[in-house]
């Protein structure tokens, strides 16, 4: 099926946004403000978390970057008003990195501040391989001004574990994904099984340590392994949650893990970049056409 899920993935973008929609339906909760509060209230009401993410990267002119900025500010108002546990995801080249750091760290500080007016957490997320020093110098700096501020590592990376040491601190809160881009062989692990030891030794390491863990993967091989060293060590569930993307099917697994009493919470992209995102994302994994597929078959 690979050849076809790849075929796919490069037809895609030269097909109308009717035709696509399918595929970016079921991991993308609307365009507007309002279809992702109407997704964030349902996930509250199954008793998870969310974290809320505006569609788009890598932004060419410093008037989307402003209207970006805005956005995530008037988003914040929103989930301000709301009752649920909800923080807001975003990414730095998003906010206008690829024109100058001084633009996007202007931008960010303006969330950030909007953050901390109504208490709710930012994640800056973690992007290709050419960005993880500058996210993470950005990381420490606004960690630094804002406590519920946290960033990701990617497992397939061979610095993340150096990452994670250097980062270790009572105040880090880390997710830790495989990483969604393709990198190079001479600096990230390119097998499943190199990349899920990697992922396990980093969780393992900041619960060690004094961090707070988000482990975000939807593998049932990783689930498996790290309930089971959770329980094992008695990890008090303050220092860990589980995260997922809106959309994937995980069957009842969220479930159980809200039974034993740990967080789970669900990463929501929304926006009307949706396209684009998506088409990315089929390009980038063109596996997950098969996903979409199969789920398009199944219902
Ligand atoms: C909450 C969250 C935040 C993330 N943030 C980042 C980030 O900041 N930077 C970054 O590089 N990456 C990020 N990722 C993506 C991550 O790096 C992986 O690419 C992605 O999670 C797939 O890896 P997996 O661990 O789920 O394992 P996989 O082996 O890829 O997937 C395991 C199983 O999950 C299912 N599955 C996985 N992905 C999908 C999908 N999209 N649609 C349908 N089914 C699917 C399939 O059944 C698959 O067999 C994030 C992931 C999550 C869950």
């Amino acid at each position: 099926m690979d050849w076809f899920n790849t075929m796919m993935a490069s037809v895609l973008p030269y097909c109308p946004r009717w035709m696509a929609r399918p595929f970016a339906h079921p991991y993308v909760a609307g365009e507007t403000i309002e279809d992702a509060l109407k997704t964030i209230e349902e996930i509250h009401s199954q008793g998870f978390a969310a974290t809320v993410d505006i569609l788009g990267e890598h932004i060419q002119t410093e008037s989307e970057a402003h209207t970006v900025r805005d956005e995530y500010s008037d988003l914040y108002e929103a989930i301000g008003n709301t009752n649920g546990d909800c923080t807001i995801s975003l990414k730095i080249s998003h906010l206008g990195l690829d024109i100058s750091e001084h633009l996007a760290m202007e931008n960010l500080m303006v969330i950030v501040n909007k953050a901390q007016e109504v208490s709710r957490g930012i994640t800056i997320d973690m992007e290709n391989s050419e960005l993880t020093d500058i996210t993470l110098d950005i990381y420490r700096k606004i960690a630094a001004k804002y406590d519920q501020t946290g960033t990701v590592l990617q497992a397939y990376l061979f610095r993340s574990l150096t990452d994670l040491k250097a980062l270790d601190s009572h105040q880090l809160t880390l997710r830790i994904c495989k990483g969604i881009y393709r990198e190079p062989p001479e600096i990230a692990f390119q097998t499943k099984d190199e990349i899920r030891n990697n992922f396990i030794t980093l969780v393992q390491s900041l619960l060690k340590g004094q961090g707070t863990a988000q482990i975000a993967t939807h593998d049932p091989i990783l689930l498996d392994s790290l309930e089971n060293w959770i329980e094992e060590n008695q990890i008090s569930p303050d220092r860990f949650e589980f995260q997922a993307l809106y959309g994937v099917p995980m069957g009842d697994r969220l479930k159980k893990l809200r039974e034993k009493g740990w967080a789970v919470r669900i990463y929501v992209p929304f926006g009307e970049q949706w396209f684009d995102y998506s088409v990315r994302r089929l390009k980038e994994n063109p596996r997950i056409i098969g996903y979409v597929l199969g789920n398009l078959f199944k219902n």
